[in-house]
Order: C-alpha cells, then sequence, then structure tokens
C-alpha cells in the first residue's frame, strides 16, 4: 500500500513518463469510442504491431459503428480474417447491432452499460470507459497485472481469484481520478515498454523506488504464472476436392473453434488410420461427398489453444454429387477464382497457397 504522498508522486511520474514516451498508436488519442472498442478488442489477444494494419483496415471497412451494425457477419469474419480467435469479430459485431438497437446507435458510456454488450468484459468495459469516455475506472489487463504485481509484489496467478481481486483492488487505489485516460494507458505502457517480462528494465522504470518486488529483488518473481501444459500433438487431414474450376468449401459449425468460417473438409487421423483413408473420409463424413484418387500435396504446421497441429493436404476428384451440410454448416461448390472472397482461418490459406505452388511443403509420412 502506498501512503498518500506516494500515491500522489507515483501519478505524477508515470503521467509524465507516459507524456514523453508513449508510442504513436492509431487508437491513441482518437475522440471515438467505436475506435477505441475495436481496439481493445483486437489487443485482447493480440500483439500491438500485429493489431494496427488490421484496425486500420477494420476502421476503413466499417468506418462507424452503424456500418458494422449493418454489415453482414460473413463480411466482419472477412475482414478480420488472419487475426485469429475469431469470436472476437463476432461479438463485436453484436455488440456494435446491440448499440444501434438498444443506445440509439452510440456505445453507452458506464462500465455496467459496456459490459451488457456482447464480449465486453470487466477489463475492456474499463479501457472504453476511461479512455474514451474519461470515467474513473480502472483496467487490469497482463500489462497492467504485471506492474501492478511487482509494484505491490501480489502472489498467485493473476488469473486465480484472489490474486486478481487484489489487482484490481490495487488498480482501483492508484487510479488517476483527475486523468483517468491517460493513467489507464500509461500503466499499460509502462508494462509493455518498461515493465516487461521476464525481465524488466527497472533503470528505465519512473516509479523504480516505490516497487517492492524491486526493493526486494524479486522483480522475476512477479506476476507468478502458472507453468505450461506442454502443448498436445494431433495431425488433422485436410482435402481440395475439385470438380473443373470448382472446389468444395465448407463452413465450420457455431459454437466451436473457427465458427463460421470456411475450410477445405477436415477431420483428425484417428489412431493407426493411413493419410490416404483419412483423406478419403474427411468429405464424406463432412459434407457427403465421396471422392477418389485422393493425393497428398504437402502438409504445414500450426498452433491452435493447446494443440501442436500437422495439417496434411490431399487433392482429390468428386465422385459425383453436391456437397452438403453433415457435419458443417453448410457446403457449397466454390469457383477457384472466388474463394478469396470467403472468410478462411489462416492455416486454411496457408494450406490452399501450398496446393497451387506445392511449394514449401513438409514431407508426408
Ligand atoms: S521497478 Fe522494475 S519491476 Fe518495478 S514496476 Fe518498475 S520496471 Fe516493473
Amino acid at each position: 500500500m502506498l501512503t498518500p504522498d506516494q500515491k500522489a508522486e507515483c501519478q505524477r511520474r508515470l503521467l509524465e513518463w507516459y507524456g514523453r514516451a508513449k508510442r504513436d498508436l492509431p487508437w491513441r488519442d482518437v475522440d471515438d469510442p467505436y475506435a477505441v472498442l475495436v481496439s481493445e478488442m483486437m489487443l485482447q489477444q493480440t500483439q500491438v504491431a500485429t493489431a494496427i494494419p488490421y484496425f486500420e483496415r477494420f476502421m476503413a471497412t466499417f468506418p462507424t459503428i452503424s456500418d458494422l451494425a449493418s454489415a453482414h457477419a460473413d463480411d466482419v469474419l472477412h475482414c478480420w480474417q488472419g487475426l485469429g480467435y475469431y469470436s472476437r469479430a463476432r461479438n463485436l459485431h453484436r455488440a456494435a447491432i446491440r448499440a444501434v438497437d438498444g443506445f440509439d446507435g452510440e456505445l453507452p458510456d458506464t462500465v455496467e452499460e459496456l459490459r451488457s454488450l456482447p464480449g465486453v468484459g470487466p477489463y475492456t468495459a474499463g479501457a472504453v470507459a476511461s479512455i474514451a469516455f474519461r470515467k474513473p475506472a480502472p483496467v487490469v489487463d497482463a500489462n497492467v497485472a504485471r506492474v501492478l504485481a511487482r509494484v505491490f509484489a501480489v502472489p498467485g496467478d493473476p488469473k486465480s481469484g484472489p490474486t486478481s481481486r487484489a489487482l484490481w483492488a490495487h488498480a482501483g487505489e492508484l487510479l488517476s481520478h483527475a486523468a483517468p485516460h491517460d493513467w489507464n494507458s500509461a500503466l499499460m505502457e509502462l508494462g509493455a515498454l518498461v515493465c516487461r517480462t521476464p525481465t524488466p528494465a527497472c533503470d528505465e522504470c519512473p516509479i523504480a523506488d516505490l516497487c517492492t518486488a524491486r526493493a526486494r529483488g524479486e522483480t522475476e518473481r512477479y506476476p507468478e504464472l502458472p507453468r505450461r501444459t506442454p502443448p498436445i500433438a494431433v495431425e488433422d487431414v485436410a482435402v481440395l476436392v475439385e470438380r473443373g474450376s470448382r472446389v468444395a468449401l465448407v463452413r465450420r459449425p457455431e459454437g466451436g473453434r473457427w465458427a463460421g468460417l470456411w475450410e477445405l473438409p477436415r477431420v483428425r487421423r484417428e489412431d493407426g488410420e493411413a493419410l490416404a483413408d483419412a483423406a478419403l473420409r474427411a468429405p464424406m463424413q463432412v459434407c457427403g461427398l465421396s471422392v477418389r484418387d485422393a493425393r497428398p500435396f504437402g502438409a504445414i504446421r500450426h498452433t491452435i489453444t493447446r494443440y501442436r497441429v500437422r495439417l496434411y493436404g490431399f487433392r482429390a476428384t468428386s465422385q459425383g454429387g453436391d456437397p452438403i451440410p453433415v457435419t458443417c454448416a453448410d457446403a457449397q461448390w466454390v469457383d477457384v477464382d472466388a474463394i478469396g472472397s470467403y472468410a478462411l482461418a489462416s492455416p486454411q490459406r496457408k494450406l490452399l497457397r501450398l496446393a497451387w505452388t506445392a511449394e514449401d511443403a513438409l514431407p508426408l509420412r
């Protein structure tokens, strides 16, 4: 706990540091709550440098919350394509619709009302309320949690209940009510630029003499993150089923991973199953297509949540008939030239590029 004088000194120094050290980011100092919401949704699971071009493209495509609310969900997913964690895009779209329907086309300005929007949790609500509306709302994201865990030597996993509550309490106590917008941004910026993981640059820190972890020589102890579990290796097979100049695309079902996105029919290889057999099984199981002559064209690797996936690609020829939704939500023949207008997850786009070039292929086993 800091004394009132220490708290005032902490705020003064950190705000002064932020004024000269903050990065120039496209969503910084914009006076548009919608833009703040878009940026915060993107930054939930994406690094700043990666998010910048996506943010600019998204705002150019959907400049206002009304534009987003009236867009088709497929167009929103397509604009988000490549950024991953697509539930964020679906929630952002639903939040825009809710704002138009329930708040006269404006984002609400209180944490409570913001939290009623889909996908808006305590962090995002606090960020929008403070940054866009200058409301005295604290925020705790990963950067802020790291700073506060070190300054106050808070033990435990920041995501666990007691530790999370302690960090939010510290954030609330330390909050500058005079400048909540800059204060929250400054804390986040300190975590991103100086109080980094695993080793903070304490010599550059404007509040180093107020930091408990530094005084104890324990900066790398905090925050106490849980040990990562090793990824699980799995193998999937996806099949490019061709009929003339068209290929079969299937839409992933609602509620699961990559919900609403399009892909080649894809299955998980079963224990002991030959890759070629999995390739014959995939189109039938997913979209009722019988195929012949399944031929491998390569494989890629990608990681999704706790899975390390080796994704094998096959080409096959349709025996006839049209694809139908069996385990997928939709299935279509799509002209090769039109595939670019469909929202596909990154591994699928990478696999399709491989299919057309057959370069960079990993050897098939
Ligand atoms: S002194 Fe070091 S550990 Fe403490 S807040 Fe500053 S950068 Fe982080």
